[in-house]
């Protein structure tokens, strides 16, 4: 048998579990704008962007979309819903170091 555990607060779970999916895409299309770059007569310096881009592996994994899943306790369900992107909490990390 299969246990899950909270992902926020680490507590067991038993049958009253709920679960988070979250998705993170771009709303644009990354093809049709790499397209209408490589029309133009910059294209090389598009090449050497795309180049830059390989060395670094950053900029293109922003373009991929990404999925999360959590398991929440009915609690932290609960606290998930009133504030689901933390900002409660960012605020009362940016309020504490002043
Ligand atoms: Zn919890």
């Amino acid at each position: 048998m299969l246990h899950f555990s909270c992902d926020l607060c680490g507590q067991p779970l038993d049958d009253r579990r709920y679960v988070v999916r979250l998705e993170v895409f771009p709303a644009f299309d990354p093809e049709d704008l790499t397209e209408a770059d490589l029309e133009a007569d910059h294209l090389q310096e598009v090449a050497e962007e795309l180049h830059e881009m390989e060395i670094t592996g950053a900029e293109l994994e922003d373009c991929n979309s990404k999925s999360f899943r959590f398991d929440l306790c009915p609690r932290c369900h609960g606290k998930y819903l009133k504030d689901p992107l933390g900002r409660e909490a960012l605020r009362r990390l940016n309020f504490s170091e002043n």
